[in-house]
Order: structure tokens, then sequence, then C-alpha cells
């Protein structure tokens, strides 16, 4: 049985986030999206929030869990028996913080294996940050993000 574990911000989870999600549930028998519980990166949605659009946006698939966490990613991956550590890679500038993150996780758990999965061509320019841009400025996201969460930042930013 070979778990991954996905973590990130997902404030809130976009098209891209859940492109990766399907690919990595293809790839392992399950799959755990960890919300990270983070409040110094101010996040527009609470985590609870944020957990439950996942949760609706995954629905149908099986093999795919949500929880929330906070502190390191590596003791996670260790308390949930997972053995691949799964984050996406849009462009070339993703790589370098990814890279030095990949390392350094490595060496703080030589056993996790991270795996960069990459979305399909049109999502590759989509990102939370910029969804919440347009958005909070009054315009249309509902072809970026998964149902759900057009609404819930719209009342976020009532
Ligand atoms: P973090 O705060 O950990 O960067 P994010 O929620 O922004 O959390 O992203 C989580 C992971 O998903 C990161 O590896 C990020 O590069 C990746 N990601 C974000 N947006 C996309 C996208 N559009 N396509 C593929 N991967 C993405």
């Amino acid at each position: 049985m070979r778990r991954a574990i996905y973590p990130g911000s997902f404030d809130p989870i976009t098209n891209g986030h859940l492109d990766v999600i399907r690919r990595a549930a293809a790839l392992f028998d399950e799959l755990v999206v960890a919300v990270a519980c983070n409040d110094q990166k101010c996040p527009v949605l609470p985590a609870d929030q944020r957990k439950e659009l996942i949760e609706d946006a995954c629905s149908e698939l099986a093999n795919v869990s949500v929880l929330i966490f906070s502190g390191l990613v590596v003791k996670l991956a260790e308390a949930q028996g997972a053995v691949v550590l799964i984050r996406g890679l849009r462009a070339v500038s993703d790589f370098e913080f990814e890279f030095q993150m990949g390392l350094m996780n490595r060496r703080l758990s030589p056993g996790l294996e991270t795996i960069f999965l990459t979305p399909q061509e049109d999502y590759t320019y989509l990102s939370s940050r910029l969804v919440k841009e347009v958005s909070r400025l009054g315009g249309a996201i509902e072809d970026f993000v998964p149902a759900g969460v057009a609404a819930a930042l719209k009342s976020a930013y009532q």
C-alpha cells in the first residue's frame, strides 16, 4: 500500500491543484491532501472551509482524503505512513523554491521521496493568489476553480 501526501495552503483550491490531485490519485493507492493551517500566511479562507472545499471537489475520488495540519510536513508524512510527497510544478519560476524545499525535506526525512507533477498546460498560469485577486476585484473565476470556491471567495470579500 503506497500512500502519498500533497501539502499546501490551498487558499483556495484551484483547477490546477485538482489536476495534480487527480494525477497523484491515479499513481498511488491513497492520497492525503494536507491543508496547512498557518496564520502567518494570513489566509483568506479558514482552514476548515479550505478542507471542505477540497473534499467537495474530490468527492468522486475514492482514494483521496483531506486533513488539516500545522508544523513540519515531514513529521506529518511520517505520522501518516506516507512514502511520497507530491508537489506541483507549473513553470521555471516554481522550480527554485520547490527544489530547495525538496532537498531540505530529503535531509529531514531521507526515506520520503518528493515527486513533482506538472498540470495540463491550461492550468500552468493558475495560482491561488491570482484567483483571489481577480475575485476581490469583482472578476469571474468560475473557469479557474471547482464549484463552490467562487461563492466562498465572493462572500469572504463582502
Ligand atoms: P504553498 O503555500 O505550499 O505553496 P499552494 O496551495 O500555493 O501552497 O500550492 C501547493 C502546491 O501546489 C505547490 O507545490 C504548488 O506549486 C502547486 N500548485 C499551485 N498551483 C498549481 C497549479 N495551477 N498547477 C499545478 N500545481 C500547482
